[in-house]
């Protein structure tokens, strides 16, 4: 067979399998499934399969994703169904992933937080109602409760004391001032953070400006 016949031969494969293509598409699947009990045999195709997806990165990146254009919404809608589904594992996994890298995620917000802090801050300066803001800020119960726990589990965690305050709880402690009676705009440590007291709910009573004030560093009677 010279060159020419070959190349004619090749030609008219290729032909055929244009032609073909349904069929010996149908063939191949069908060779697969009388076979599918096969366990030598499909562990071969697994590794064949697997050796192609490794010489062929980019072919096998580009098929994902045409697959994944094709059928987006379909995707779309399966997600959101598992995602009903798993409500609860996917909040565990969630709190357990943030528990488990506490630090790094720490570590990356602060980060992002001092890339952007001068362009931030410039705009929150140039802003006109800025004190409006403020105040607005300051005399919100939530956003108090927020910046006193803030302080506090800062103040914890320098002094080594245990406990953790959340917002929530603390606005839950919303009494009159335990020591005087009076109207409480915050909340005190009834055994100081210094003192060696827990930065814990039940360590914590509503309290006044001036009675917190003058209470000090000194341990409540
Ligand atoms: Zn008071």
């Amino acid at each position: 067979m010279d060159d020419e016949q070959r190349q004619r031969k090749k030609e008219r494969m290729i032909a055929y399998r244009a032609e073909h293509r349904e069929e010996l598409a149908a063939a191949e699947r069908a060779r697969y499934a009388s076979r599918r009990e096969d366990e030598a045999f499909r562990q071969r195709n697994r590794e064949k399969v697997a050796a192609y997806k490794e010489a062929n990165p980019s072919t096998v990146r580009e098929t994902k994703r045409q697959e994944y254009a094709k059928n987006r919404e379909t995707y779309l809608a399966s997600f959101r169904a598992y995602r009903a589904d798993h409500r609860e594992e996917i909040a565990a996994s969630k709190r357990r992933y943030a528990e488990e890298h506490r630090e790094e995620i720490k570590a990356a917000k602060r980060a992002a937080y001092l890339r952007t802090r001068d362009a931030q801050l410039a705009r929150q300066k140039a802003d006109p109602n800025l004190p409006a803001k403020q105040a607005a800020y300051r005399s919100d119960p939530v956003h108090r409760a927020a910046a006193y726990c803030w302080h506090s589990n800062r103040r914890a965690e320098k002094y080594g004391t245990p406990g953790r305050l959340k917002a929530a709880d603390v606005l839950t402690l919303d009494g009159p001032c335990a020591y005087c009676g009076g109207v409480a705009g915050g909340w005190d440590h009834v055994v100081p953070l210094v003192a060696g007291g827990e930065n814990t709910l039940a360590n914590l009573v509503p309290a006044c400006y001036s009675c917190n004030r003058r209470k000090g560093r000194s341990v409540a009677r």
